[in-house]
């Protein structure tokens, strides 16, 4: 008998509003970008493909006067007030392309609560180039990622208040949260601060994950909300979640013993990426493929499907 395969896409999932600016900005402008725009290697090779200059993230301001630079491209993570400010004073123009959320929502707050009084603390990775812009528009935040950090914050503080990265799991924030609560600051106030689409895109994931047999998740490696939706859909499905930042990595054993199959993408994964992924399942199962959408309300509709159908 002829075996099936239903392979279901999560309700929200591919590129966010953010991302999608930074790409219309970079398009648009065509001038060189300050590292790589967003954390999709797909992305930022097709904008290098289209001639558009990557450079390092944090490129020295001195190099790029002596090669003529007079205009660039902020990433969508955003960038360290100070050197926006150094770009101004050498005379560089800068066409920002950090995400709304965060220039207008993520800053805004930081700089509220400390004209409030309130010390901020992050929770985020303090490597992530969101993390390293977001905590200089405070004039004394601080961040942490785990306990033992935690642990090194300053004692005795009366108004204190904790906001997260855009991309973090809520599980990881509610749990160092009630971790400084009992340990630190009783009286915390905490502020979730993941973005609409990052919730979205978490909410579909783990919807998925509970019942289907596999999950495969596209996007890249770097990309932290990618990987951390790999995370979740992982304490499902710890065996049979695959995360792929190309159809490439796609193996036809992945299907074994698999009726249904969830898709999930973080927000900077292209659709045209998870299309490709489809496409791949399509030309790798040997009996019939029926594709099917997830809703929000966690219904499971038909849909079409064809490669050359655009999203
Ligand atoms: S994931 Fe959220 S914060 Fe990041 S670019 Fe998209 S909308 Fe903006």
């Amino acid at each position: 008998m002829e075996q099936t395969l239903e392979v279901i896409l999560a309700h929200s999932a591919g590129t966010c509003f953010g991302v999608q600016g930074a790409i219309d900005i970079a398009e648009n402008k065509r001038t060189p970008i300050l590292g790589p725009l967003v954390h999709n290697p797909k992305i930022v090779g097709d904008l290098a493909k289209q001639g558009i200059p990557i450079l390092e993230r944090y490129t020295d301001l001195e190099s790029l006067k002596k090669e003529g630079i007079k205009e660039v491209i902020i990433t969508a993570h955003g960038y360290p007030k100070e050197i926006k400010q150094s770009l101004n004073e050498q005379g560089i123009k800068y066409h920002d392309a950090t995400c709304p959320v965060l220039l207008k929502w993520v800053y805004g707050k930081i700089e509220t609560f400390e004209a409030d009084g309130y010390h901020v603390v992050i929770v985020g990775n303090p490597k992530h180039a969101e993390i390293i812009a977001s905590r200089t528009y405070g004039k004394n935040t601080h961040v942490v990622y785990s306990e033992e950090e935690i642990d090194k914050l300053p004692e005795g503080l009366e108004k204190v208040v904790a906001i997260c990265q855009t991309t973090i799991t809520r599980e990881k924030f509610e749990t160092l949260v009630d971790y400084m609560r009992s340990k630190k600051y009783p009286h915390l106030k905490a502020v979730d601060t993941r973005c609409k689409p990052v919730k979205n895109q978490q909410e579909a994931v783990e919807m998925l994950a509970k019942w289907v047999d596999a999950m495969i998740i596209v996007g890249g490696f770097d990309s932290s909300n990618t990987t951390n939706l790999a995370k979740l859909s992982q304490k499902y499905l710890p065996e049979k979640t695959y995360h792929v930042d190309s159809p490439a990595m796609i193996q036809s054993e992945w299907f074994e013993n698999v009726r249904h199959l969830g898709i999930g993408a973080g927000t900077s994964t292209p659709k045209s990426q998870i299309k490709e992924v489809q496409q791949k399942i399509l030309d790798l199962f040997p009996g019939k493929v029926l594709f099917r959408q997830e809703s929000k309300d966690g219904e499971i509709l038909d849909v079409d499907f064809t490669p050359d159908d655009e999203f």
